[in-house]
């Protein structure tokens, strides 16, 4: 199996002290990765900075002038509350972006089964013309448009099972039918979009399909949600190629949510992914980091994701669980009823 890997070690100009999107997120990611001895049997490469070309298919030349000229400036800026730019960020952000187009394309042309695309700043936030929850560039989006305008791809399924709803992701391909976005996230909470009832509009109404989940579900929902949504969603709609927006931040110990999901409950739902390449559409799959604020999880994650597209069985879950999380998942209602209200909003169930 060849999969394919990128990163670029320039990231670390994109930091910002205290803020929980920093450096050393990926520093730990590529730490745990040479521990393990992955980069000896991934296929790495070096990206290239995502063209303007490129951008320009996703974004609005105002916004990436605005960007271009925050990052001339020579000090941090904040867009919004929680959003920051250094003097390199525009440089990085198109490294990001850059990096998931080049891992797509490798996988789409047959130059590597799959892919694995660890990069910052993150992306599902970010529209087309704004910043926002950590995100500057929309580097899934970017990837997506790629495929669809450079390799013909007419029917792209991209799964978001990052703690918070990618808002970016689903404005951008909301009217587009050859994208299926499904996103699971924590609701409520940031960034406050991603209702049940948000299916699409227009010739791409019902490929946008959501699964809002009240706090502390952990691995047997999402298990469920896999099964029972997931898995049929992809199966009709059949797929050429799948994106995953691969944040970490519902795991128990981020720091930044209150979901219970833990390491061996993302690999499963990783594995679940991967089958459903396999089944519909030869494998081809990439994943594509987005957050994850635990240091505790981030390296361990994405190695488990690593040796998943390798093909290989080996499962890391060193955190032992807390006592808070049985106890909280004792006192959640079944999750039955959600799947059911989606499935027969979506006509699953035909
Ligand atoms: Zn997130």
């Amino acid at each position: 199996m060849t999969t394919v890997y990128l990163t670029h070690p320039r990231h670390v100009a994109h930091d910002m002290p205290d803020h929980p999107e920093h450096a050393g997120r990926l520093i730990q990611i590529e730490a745990a990765l040479a521990e393990a001895g992955l980069h000896d049997r991934l296929y790495c490469q070096l990206p290239l900075p995502a063209s303007e070309e490129d951008l320009l298919r996703v974004h609005t030349s105002e916004y990436l002038a605005l960007l271009s000229d925050v990052a001339h400036r020579g000090r941090h800026v904040l867009f919004g509350a929680d959003t920051y730019v250094t003097p390199e960020s525009y440089h990085v952000a198109r490294l990001a972006a850059g990096a998931a187009i080049q891992a797509a394309e490798a996988v789409a042309a047959g130059k590597a089964d799959n892919g694995l695309v660890a990069v910052r700043p993150p992306g599902h936030h970010a529209l087309p013309g704004k910043a926002m929850g950590f995100c500057l560039l929309a580097n899934v989006a970017l990837a997506a448009r790629h495929l669809q305008e450079k390799q013909q791809v007419q029917r792209l399924l991209i799964v978001d099972y990052d703690v918070h709803h990618g808002n970016g992701t689903q404005d951008i391909f909301y009217d587009d039918p050859g994208v299926l976005f499904i996103s699971t996230h924590q609701s409520p909470l940031y960034p406050g979009t991603g209702r049940l009832e948000e299916i699409g509009l227009g010739l791409g109404e019902g490929t946008t399909l959501n699964v809002p989940l009240r706090p502390g579900y952990g691995d047997a929902a999402y298990a469920r949600v896999f099964d029972e949504i997931v898995w049929p969603a992809a199966r009709r709609f059949r797929p050429e190629m799948i994106l995953v927006s691969a944040g970490f931040d519902a795991h128990w110990d981020d720091p930044l949510a209150s979901m219970t999901l833990t390491l061996t409950g993302f690999d499963h739902l990783t594995r679940a992914l991967i089958g459903m390449a396999e089944e519909l559409c030869g494998g081809r799959i990439v994943f594509l980091l987005e957050g994850g604020y635990s240091l505790n999880v981030a390296g361990p994650a994405v190695c488990n994701v690593a040796h998943a597209l390798l093909g290989e069985v080996t499962v890391h879950d060193p955190l032992a669980l807390p006592d808070r999380v049985p106890e909280m998942l004792a006192r959640l209602p079944d999750i039955g009823p959600l799947i059911h209200q989606i499935r027969a909003l979506h006509g699953l169930d035909a």
